[in-house]
C-alpha cells in the first residue's frame, strides 16, 4: 500500500495493458530471446488474463451458479489452460485432442463441455465413460447417444445445440446462427421435434446456443439466448416438469482490436442477457459460458524482428518474421482481422518518432507469397533493421492456428507475470522437427520398398 497526499492508504494502481506490453518487449530484448534461429516469439500475459477472468466472474451474480469455461481452441497450451483451471474456470473443447489436452491440464470432467459437430461413436463413448458433459449437434448424433444411453445408469449432463437461425454478424465465416449454418439443430426447421426430444428423454438436461465469434452485436447474442430460454420454458410447460437445468450461452463476445480498451466488457454481455431473458437470472437455471477470444486476445503479443527495410517503387516494406505462419487469419482476411503493430528498437524501447505521412509502411512476413503482409499502409515511427515489431491482441487464435506453409516452424510461447518473469510454455519447433514431420522416417521406408 502507498499513502496518498492526505495520508490515507490507497492500493497501488495496476499497470495498464500498454505498460505490461512494454515491460514484456523490454524483457524479451534483454533476455535476447529473438535470435537468427528464433526471430519470432509470442508472449501471453497472465496478469492481463487474470483481470479478464476476474471481470468475467464478477459480472455474474452468485445466484446463477455460473460455470465459466475457456474455449480451448483459442489457447491450446497446457500451462496456460492449467492456469485457467487454477482460476476456477472450466474448459470448452471441440475435438478429441482438445478433450485430452483439457483433462491433462487438470480440468475435472464435469467442468468440461464437449462441443463438436462431428463426434464419432468413439468420441461420444469416451465422453459418456469419463462423465464429460456434451452438446449434441444433430438428430443423427442424438440417435447414437440414445443407443449408448440405453444401458447406462448414469450419464453426464447432455444438451442439444440449437441454431436460432437468426442471421449473420459482421463476419460471415464466424457466424453460426444463419438459417443454413452447419452447426446445431435449426429452431425454425425443427422446433416441435426438439421439444419432443426433450419430453421423451429425462437425461437431456441442458441446452446450448453459440451464435458465432467476433463481429456479433450484443443484442444479437442476447436475442439468440432468449430464444433458447423461451424454448426451455416451453419444454417445461409441455413436459409438465423442468427438464432443462443448465443453459449454455456459448461465447462470442467481440474483442476490440483498435486500442487497448476492453470493450464491450463481460458485464455488458451479462447485462444484455439479463435484459433479454430475466428468467435466466432467477437462479432457476445454471448458466454456462464458453468464451475464447475475449478471455485471451488482450493477454497476448506476437514479437518479431525486422530483418530488412526496403523500398519497392513508392512502397516502403518492413520485412519481418511475423507472417502467415503466426497470423494466418489476418494475412488471408486482412479486412476482417486487422491488427495493430508497434515498433520498438532492438533494446525493446518504443520508437516514438512522429510517423511520416508520406512514408507509410507495409509490414511483411517471411513467407513466399506476395500477400504475406500483416499490415499495409501504416503510419509508423521510422522502422530500422533489427527493430522489434510487437503485435498486440494476439493471445487468442494466433499461436493456436500455426500455418506451416514454407516449413516455417512454430515459434516459442512465453508466459509473462509481474515485472520480469517470462516462462517458456511451448518451446519453438526446431528445424529438425520440421524435417522429421515432413516424412523423414517414411521416406526411408519408401526408398527401401522401391529398391527391393
Ligand atoms: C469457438 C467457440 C467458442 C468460443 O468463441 P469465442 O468467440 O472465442 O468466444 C465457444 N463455443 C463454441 C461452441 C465455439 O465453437
Amino acid at each position: 500500500m502507498f499513502e496518498n497526499s492526505q495520508g490515507s492508504a490507497v492500493a497501488p494502481s495496476r499497470p495498464s495493458v500498454l505498460t505490461r506490453r512494454r515491460v514484456v518487449v523490454r524483457n524479451v530484448a534483454a533476455r535476447e530471446l529473438l535470435t537468427d534461429s528464433a526471430p519470432a516469439c509470442a508472449v501471453f500475459d497472465l496478469d492481463t488474463a487474470d483481470e479478464l477472468i476476474t471481470a468475467l466472474h464478477a459480472a455474474y451474480p452468485r445466484s446463477v451458479r455460473a460455470m465459466h469455461t475457456v474455449a480451448a481452441k483459442a489457447v491450446p497450451l497446457r500451462a496456460i489452460l492449467k492456469h485457467f483451471a487454477g482460476r476456477g474456470m472450466g474448459c470448452e473443447v471441440a475435438s478429441p485432442g482438445e478433450l485430452a489436452l483439457a483433462l491433462d491440464a487438470g480440468f475435472v470432467p464435469d467442468r468440461i463441455i464437449y462441443d463438436s459437430p462431428a463426434k464419432t461413436i468413439s468420441d461420444i463413448a469416451v465422453a459418456v465413460q469419463f462423465g464429460v458433459p456434451f452438446n449434441i449437434d444433430n438428430f443423427e448424433e442424438l440417435a447414437r447417444v440414445d443407443r449408448l444411453a440405453a444401458d447406462r445408469t448414469t450419464l453426464p449432463s447432455i444438451g442439444l445445440r440449437i441454431n436460432p437461425q437468426s442471421g449473420a454478424g459482421a463476419i460471415e465465416a464466424m457466424s453460426t446462427a444463419t438459417p443454413t449454418s452447419k452447426f446445431g439443430i435449426g429452431l425454425a426447421d425443427a422446433r416441435e421435434q426438439i421439444i419432443q426430444a426433450y419430453i421423451d428423454r429425462p437425461w437431456l438436461t441442458q441446452i446450448h446456443v453459440h451464435s458465432g465469434s467476433q463481429g456479433l452485436a450484443l443484442t444479437h447474442t442476447a436475442l439468440d439466448v432468449s430464444l433458447v430460454v423461451d424454448l426451455a420454458e416451453e419444454i417445461e410447460r409441455r413436459a409438465g416438469v423442468q427438464r432443462i437445468w443448465r443453459i449454455d450461452v456459448g461465447g462470442g463476445l467481440s474483442v476490440n482490436f483498435t486500442s487497448d480498451a476492453t470493450t464491450p466488457t463481460f458485464a455488458d454481455h451479462c447485462a444484455a442477457l439479463k435484459a433479454a431473458s430475466p428468467v435466466l437470472f432467477t437462479g432457476k437455471y445454471q448458466i454456462i459460458t464458453e468464451f475464447g477470444r475475449s478471455l485471451t486476445a488482450k493477454a497476448g503479443t506476437l514479437l518479431g524482428r525486422v530483418e530488412y527495410v526496403k523500398q519497392a517503387g513508392p512502397r516502403t516494406i518492413a520485412v519481418t518474421h511475423l507472417g502467415v505462419h503466426v497470423a494466418a487469419r489476418t494475412v488471408f482476411m486482412p479486412d476482417a482481422w486487422p491488427l495493430r503493430v508497434e515498433v520498438y528498437d532492438q533494446f525493446g524501447d518504443p520508437r516514438l518518432s512522429e510517423p511520416d505521412p508520406d512514408r507509410l509502411y507495409d509490414v511483411a512476413g517471411p513467407a513466399c507469397f506476395a500477400g504475406d503482409l500483416i499490415a499495409t499502409g501504416r503510419a509508423l515511427p521510422t522502422v530500422e533493421t533489427g527493430d522489434i515489431i510487437a503485435v498486440p491482441d494476439t493471445g487468442g487464435y494466433y499461436v493456436s492456428n500455426h500455418f506451416s506453409y514454407n516449413s516455417l516452424p512454430r515459434p516459442a510461447v512465453y508466459a509473462a507475470r509481474g515485472e520480469g518473469v517470462l516462462t517458456l510454455v511451448r518451446r519453438a519447433q526446431t528445424i529438425s522437427e520440421v524435417v522429421a514431420e515432413s516424412g523423414e522416417a517414411e521416406l526411408r521406408e519408401l526408398t527401401t520398398a522401391t529398391t527391393e
